[in-house]
């Protein structure tokens, strides 16, 4: 959707909202119409560049930063402030690899399956935690469930990068679950 039209309310001529701005009349366009790997003009994909999603990120905060538009119109003002968070809502969520692999599965419109999907290992990986009285079996199941964490992040990486954005979905699932687990042994230590 990198070529949504917007009609522009500065001069009224249909533009592509893609750099944010109307060429004919430089007005600030509204660019929530976007989405976030648009809107910092990074390609759809889980794997990127932090060094070219930072520099994006500081190039649009610029061109958006509400001081600029201090003499503008009030429409103008509020719209390079809500342009603004959009573009660091943005950032945070894509630099962040949990979130970029939920945002790009949602984006997909894929739904993310529930823990009861995989029901047994919930139950099991519970009562290894409840079983666990010592600190040094606790211990030993956090590196347990450390090592799960890191076979199913690899696994969803590699899902993304196959483009299977199914089995992504499923191996985020099982990310979630261990992030969950591993904290709850955490906690009882
Ligand atoms: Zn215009």
């Amino acid at each position: 959707m990198l070529d949504a039209i917007l009609i522009c309310d500065g001069c009224g001529s249909r533009e592509s909202v893609g750099s944010g701005f109307c060429s004919e009349c430089s007005h600030i366009l509204d660019i929530t119409y976007m989405n976030f790997f648009e809107i910092l003009c990074i390609e759809e994909k889980f794997q990127l560049s932090e060094q070219q999603l930072r520099g994006n990120f500081i190039k649009k905060l610029q061109l958006f930063h509400p001081d600029l538009y201090c003499n503008k119109s009030i429409i103008e003002i509020e719209r390079a402030t809500k342009n603004s968070s959009a573009v660091s809502c943005a950032y945070s969520t894509l630099l962040n690899p949990i979130s970029r692999a939920c945002y790009l599965i949602e984006l997909k419109n894929i739904p993310i399956p529930s823990e009861s999907n995989f029901i047994m290992d919930v139950i099991e990986w519970n009562e290894k935690i409840e079983g666990s009285s010592s600190v040094l079996e606790l211990q030993q199941l956090i590196v347990e469930v450390e090592h799960m964490l890191a076979i199913y992040k690899f696994q969803m990486e590699k899902d993304f990068r196959d483009e299977e954005y199914n089995q992504a979905a499923a191996s985020y699932a099982k990310v979630k679950f261990f992030m969950r687990i591993l904290d709850s042994a955490r906690k009882k230590l």
